[in-house]
């Protein structure tokens, strides 16, 4: 055997790369369900069909200022005089025929009338009043056209104003009402179960006796969910004994799309979810990702139900939720979820990373010429919910990436202010 084998990485058993982990998890997920919402509840939800508009923005053509609406033509220097013919305020277009000479009063928004076209702004022109009649002068020679909108500027009836999968917010939903819309098609929320699992743990509220904790994974997982838009489902927790995940997934409330367990992804003789799932009798991944933190990933199904198994130390498990059960809640509801990613310098040197793609926890902040500066935490313990509380940002350094000085460019995955 040669003397030098190479890098320890050479021999190490391999791992599954973050992009195929996903890739897998994402291949089996589908939306179920569609249902009609009114536009107005429909923020941050999927669209299951395209939406074309019903209307033209704006329907007719329309005056972008107040002034008069003229011909150019009878504009042709300072001084031109005109006769106001009649008024065309927004909601109230003047229904007449423009003849030449004539100017119509006309304020932003209003239609613009027949024979006219050109807007002279009210500041280039003097009135003589109010009223038809008055004689307008030309006291600077309008554009031909200018500040004309013509109709279907914005949008015309019929086009593609809004593709299946687009996530609603408030401005999208402004377009298609806008468009003449009130409801959509929308993907179902779904029903994502939360099952920690662990003897150690005592649900929030209680006081641990010896060797226990407080079980904090759900919360932290219920309220990430809701914020992705599906609907958490208490499954409690399941005791490290074989049938446990099993019957507390059986007992749920309802019907589930996703189960989402934490803890016991390992397989020390009280991790029993791997046993669990062999149980129902359906197909298994235990994965080891080359990820820090949350190397251990369970995916496969239990009674049919796609099934995510996070690792059981709280930093791993939110980590994970972001890497993995965020794009998983997207596509089961019809989306798909790509993470920010900014390039920011790193304000402290780092070693070179070994095999797993490392997700430190860090503090983004920007210096006085507004660059982004990324603060890596010194303690990166994947148990210590303390230092991921007070990040607002993940420094996501590849496998094998080099030693990094303060000053390089790393890149960054902001953390939801709110997750
Ligand atoms: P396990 O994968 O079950 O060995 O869990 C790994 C670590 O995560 C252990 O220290 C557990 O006590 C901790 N842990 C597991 N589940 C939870 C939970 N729901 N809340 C807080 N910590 C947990
Ligand atoms: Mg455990």
């Amino acid at each position: 055997m040669p003397m030098n084998e190479g890098p320890k990485h050479q021999t190490a058993p391999p791992l599954l790369a973050v992009a195929d982990a996903l890739d897998r998890i994402l291949n089996g997920l589908v939306p179920s369900d569609t249902e009609i919402c009114k536009l107005q509840d429909v923020r941050g939800r999927a669209l299951a069909t395209d939406i074309a508009a019903r209307l033209s923005l704006p329907p007719a053509a329309v005056s972008a200022m107040d002034g008069y609406a003229v011909r150019a033509a009878d504009c042709p220097a300072p001084g031109a005089r005109l006769t106001r013919a009649g008024e065309s305020a927004a909601g109230r277009p003047w229904n007449g025929s423009m003849g030449k000479g004539e100017a119509i009063r006309i304020f932003t928004g209003a239609v613009i009338p027949d024979g006219a076209d050109t807007i002279l702004l009210q500041e280039d022109a003097s009135a003589t009043g109010e009223t038809d009649g008055a004689t307008i002068t030309v006291k600077e020679v309008p554009r031909k056209g200018q500040f004309i909108r013509p109709a279907g500027l914005d949008v015309s009836a019929g086009d593609m104003i809004l593709t299946a999968g687009t996530v609603m917010s408030a401005r999208l939903i402004a377009l298609a009402i806008s468009a003449g819309h009130t409801e959509a098609s929308i993907w179902r929320r779904p029903n994502v179960g939360i099952l920690s699992t662990g003897d150690e743990l005592v649900p929030p509220g209680g006081t641990p006796g010896p060797g226990q904790i407080i079980s904090s994974n759900a919360t932290y997982l219920a309220s990430f969910i809701a914020a992705c838009g599906a609907v958490p489902i208490d499954l409690g927790i399941a005791r490290d004994r074989p049938g446990a995940v099993l019957s507390c997934v059986r007992a749920a409330p309802a019907p589930l799309d996703l189960v989402v367990t934490t803890g016991g992804a390992s397989v020390g003789v009280h991790d029993h979810i791997v046993d669990d799932l062999s149980a129902s009798g359906t197909e298994l991944g235990f994965w080891k990702i080359a990820m820090r933190p949350g190397k251990p990933l369970i995916h496969g199904r239990i009674d049919d139900i796609p099934l995510l198994g996070l690792p059981g130390n709280p930093v791993s498990s939110a980590v994970c939720a972001n890497i993995f059960l965020r794009p998983a809640i997207a596509r089961l509801s019809g989306a798909d979820h790509h993470p920010q990613m900014i390039a920011a310098r790193l304000a402290i040197d780092l070693k070179a990373n070994d095999r797993r793609q490392d997700y430190l926890r860090a503090t983004l902040d920007y210096d006085s010429q507004g660059r982004a500066v990324v603060t890596p935490a010194r303690k990166q313990d994947s148990s210590m919910i303390s230092i991921y509380a007070g990040a607002n940002a993940l420094v996501v350094r590849p496998p094998f990436d080099e030693a990094r000085q303060a000053g390089d460019m790393v890149m960054v995955m902001p953390l939801d202010p709110l997750l």
